[in-house]
């Protein structure tokens, strides 16, 4: 017997109509690349996106047409994502980190049909457009005063396409299974795969993220989105703030300390999202300049291990709460945040800080568990670690015209990170598979090495891999970047690890670069890193 509830499904598009209808005052701000800060509100990014949708079907965009966005964080942006959702296409947004060859492969492979392009990149995709062999219009984010010379052929800036066309449309209606968007994962290995979001998965990930122990967004909330729309669609950003109503920041390209800075002191935002090296970039700027962080309450940190230093400036220099996110493009992306829950909050401060180096427990609507090599579930004992597998309806099961089913036998989704879980349903992260430090037999964590290394006086950035060592099987090399102009050497970084991480874990030398390499989505590139120090010798 089923029940007697409507049927109502779950379409992106609702989202915006709930947030105009009930917010439509509110406002989204956007530092644009043209230079100066443009003020729109939720009502009328509604009524533009349903300009995007007619002009798309003027074009002759049908159902499941891919439609490339590769664009910064905008108002612009934000409309032509609900735009070609909202007419049954695909938002396929493009990470404009990737290489020429990575962007020629996914256009290619996506089939993309039109491109919405920021004034930023027209001149790389002007080098790339005859290789995209499906692309035929290109709608380039800006307006007739800006809009460039360009060879892109049949260009149009985006506020003339719109402007010829009025919004007296209606959303699309069609099932909630319904593919909305495409994100590719940047593959360190191999082509890079497509993860095909539904418009259900994109609806119920905004609504997880807003419950109060993950972003927890009211409609009081001031948010900036740092995190790019491009990286697994702003970690739910534009979905979860028109839903909760809250007002938007939108920093474009811009995302150095001062910037960064600037649109968090004169919007007042209390809530927002990065990477750890944006945060660095802000935390940087206020050491330097003596300013402080009055209005934000609470900052998400994720994409890749949030160092304990960074921890401890949030929480006690600036009193921001620090919520440590992890997840990946496969799981929409959020799987999990580091809240503290009932039985922490009891614990002392110091406790409590070392709990959010963890990267945290799930939400409802994310099931994760470890197992070991042979696939037998591993206890929740905070020791044992293990391969970390997950499943829920924002889960992929599959990629993008990959054949076969992307799940093992028994239907989890392989996250490739290694990690352990505690009692309290805290996850840790001690490596991806692949990057693991296999040093006698037992295993080293090359995060929590870092994550000590980089909380050392002078030190910018470290990586730590492992290299083959005849009686060890492996053994570990830190590499690290200094901060600029900084005295230091192999023995005061080593003096500075000693007693912080266990003995037979301490590297087994230290090297010192200008650089170290970094994927599309910020995240060490270690593979890099083995290939050159490859035939690297260990002293002793
Ligand atoms: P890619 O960068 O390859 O496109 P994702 O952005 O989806 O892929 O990255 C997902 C991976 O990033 C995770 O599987 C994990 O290894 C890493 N990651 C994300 N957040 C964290 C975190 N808080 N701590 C450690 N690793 C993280």
């Amino acid at each position: 017997m089923f029940g007697l509830m409507q049927d109502y499904p779950l379409l992106v598009h609702t989202i915006l109509d709930h947030g105009a209808l009930n917010h439509g005052e509110r406002e989204m701000v956007t530092r644009g690349v043209e230079g100066p800060i443009r003020r729109t509100t939720l009502a009328d990014v509604r009524s533009r996106a349903l300009r995007v949708a007619k002009a798309l079907e003027r074009d002759g965009v049908k159902l499941g047409d891919r439609i490339a966005t590769m664009a910064w964080n905008s108002e612009r942006h934000v409309e032509a994502w609900f735009g070609i959702m909202g007419n049954g296409a695909i938002c396929h947004t493009l990470n404009p980190r990737l290489f020429a060859e990575q962007l020629d492969y996914i256009v290619n492979h996506a089939e993309d049909d039109i491109m919405f392009v920021d004034l930023t990149f027209v001149p790389l995709i002007e080098a790339l457009k005859d290789k995209f062999g499906t692309v035929r219009k290109y709608i380039v984010l800006t307006d007739a005063e800006h809009m460039p010379e360009t060879s892109l052929p049949d260009a149009v800036s985006y506020e003339d396409w719109i402007g010829a066309v009025d919004d007296d449309f209606q959303w699309k209606h069609f099932d909630e299974n319904t593919a909305a968007a495409l994100c590719y994962t940047s593959g360190t290995t191999g082509n890079p795969k497509g993860v095909l979001y539904s418009h259900r998965s994109n609806v119920l990930h905004g609504m997880m993220v807003n419950q109060p122990d993950v972003f927890g967004l009211r409609s009081e909330d001031t948010v900036m989105a740092i995190v790019p729309m491009f990286h697994a669609n702003a970690w739910a950003l534009t979905f979860a703030v028109p839903a909760a109503g809250a007002k938007l920041i939108m920093p474009g390209p811009a995302m150095d300390g001062a910037s960064i800075y600037e649109l968090l002191d004169t919007e007042k935002v209390t809530a927002t999202a990065a990477v750890p090296t944006v945060w660095l970039g802000l935390l940087q700027y206020l050491e330097q300049t003596g300013k402080k962080l009055p209005y934000l309450d609470r900052v998400v940190v994720g994409g890749a291990a949030c160092p304990p230093m960074m921890i401890r400036k949030f929480e006690i220099d600036y009193e921001v709460e620090l919520i440590h996110g992890w997840g990946m493009t496969e799981m929409s992306p959020v799987g999990t945040t580091g809240k503290m829950k009932h039985a922490t909050s009891g614990q002392d401060r110091e406790a409590q800080l070392k709990l959010k180096e963890k990267q945290g427990r799930t939400p409802y609507l994310v099931q994760m568990k470890t197992v070991d090599d042979d696939g037998k579930e591993l206890p929740r004992d905070g020791t044992s670690s293990g391969h970390l597998l997950v499943k829920g309806p924002c889960v992929s099961r599959g990629y993008f015209k990959l054949e076969g089913s992307a799940l093992t036998a028994d239907g989890w989704f392989d996250t490739g990170d290694i990690a352990t879980i505690d009692p309290l349903g805290f996850m840790q992260i001690t490596d991806r598979d692949k990057d693991v430090i296999k040093s006698g037999g037992e295993w080293i964590s090359s995060i929590e090495v870092e994550n000590v290394a980089v909380g050392c006086p002078g030190v910018t950035e470290a990586a730590v891999i492992g290299l083959a060592h005849p009686k060890w099987s492996e053994r570990p090399l830190l590499i690290i970047v200094k901060d600029q102009g900084a005295e230091l050497d192999e023995a005061a970084v080593l003096g500075y690890l000693e007693g912080k991480i266990a003995r037979w874990w301490m590297p087994d030398d230290v090297v010192f670069v200008d650089e170290i390499p970094h994927t599309a989505t910020g995240k060490i590139q270690k593979m890099e890193l083995r290939e050159r120090f490859r035939d690297f010798k260990f002293s002793s």
